[in-house]
């Protein structure tokens, strides 16, 4: 008798899934962790599952299916779907701010003139230090993270906010930047920093002539 074997992937919850608030990248609907797993078949009928799963994000309102890989980037839309001004306007300020730090603190400048080239970076650009508190102080300034933060606001503004934006905070950083003798341990942060939004060595360093 002839009989027809093959397999089929069938879409499962998954126990205790994540979900990821308006992460869908098409309706923006709720995104849920789910699970494919490959189930035998005959005559095109599932009998048995096999071991072999992949986990996905299921939309709630489209059922589309979404690959893992991107869950980052789905959770900042998700998180920044209709952003005010003023969320904006403090997100760009810390991205500056952080930028600024990390920089500063990258090779044993003493914390008075990192602080005070922080205050210095706040009044040129507007930026309120209430508003920023904590961004003034040892706590935050002696994080060894601080890089780490600016590459995760890159990433924040790359999937949520216009190109334009981020162009303004780099033009703006390496302005002041300029201003500031910077040791090569310094420089080469801010070049990495650079670089990482797709400036070239030449760009860079004709921005950092001006
Ligand atoms: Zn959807």
């Amino acid at each position: 008798m002839f009989v027809l074997k093959g397999t089929t992937e069938i879409i499962e919850n998954v126990k205790d899934g994540e979900i990821i608030q308006n992460g869908c990248p098409q309706c923006r609907k709720d995104l849920l962790l789910k699970q494919f797993r490959v189930w035998n078949t005959i005559f095109l009928i599932p009998y048995l599952p096999s071991g072999d799963t992949r986990t996905v994000y299921e939309c709630v309102g489209c059922y589309e299916t979404f690959d893992p890989v991107y869950r980052n980037t789905y959770i900042n839309r998700g998180k920044y779907l209709n952003p005010t001004r003023k969320e904006i306007k403090e997100l760009t300020e810390t991205f500056s701010l952080t930028f600024i730090a990390s920089i500063l603190t990258c090779d044993n400048r003493p914390m008075e003139s990192v602080l005070a080239l922080l205050k210095e970076f706040a009044i040129k650009y507007n930026i309120d230090e209430e508003t920023h508190e904590e961004k003034f102080g040892a706590d935050f300034l002696s994080q060894r993270e601080l890089t780490k933060t600016v590459f995760e606001l890159y990433d924040l503004f790359r999937d949520c906010f216009s190109e334009e934006l981020i162009n303004i905070v780099l033009a703006q950083n390496v302005e002041y930047s300029n201003l500031i003798d910077l040791s090569e341990k310094e420089t080469k942060v801010l070049y990495t920093f650079s670089r990482h939004w797709g400036l070239t060595k030449s760009e860079f360093e004709e921005l950092r002539k001006k």
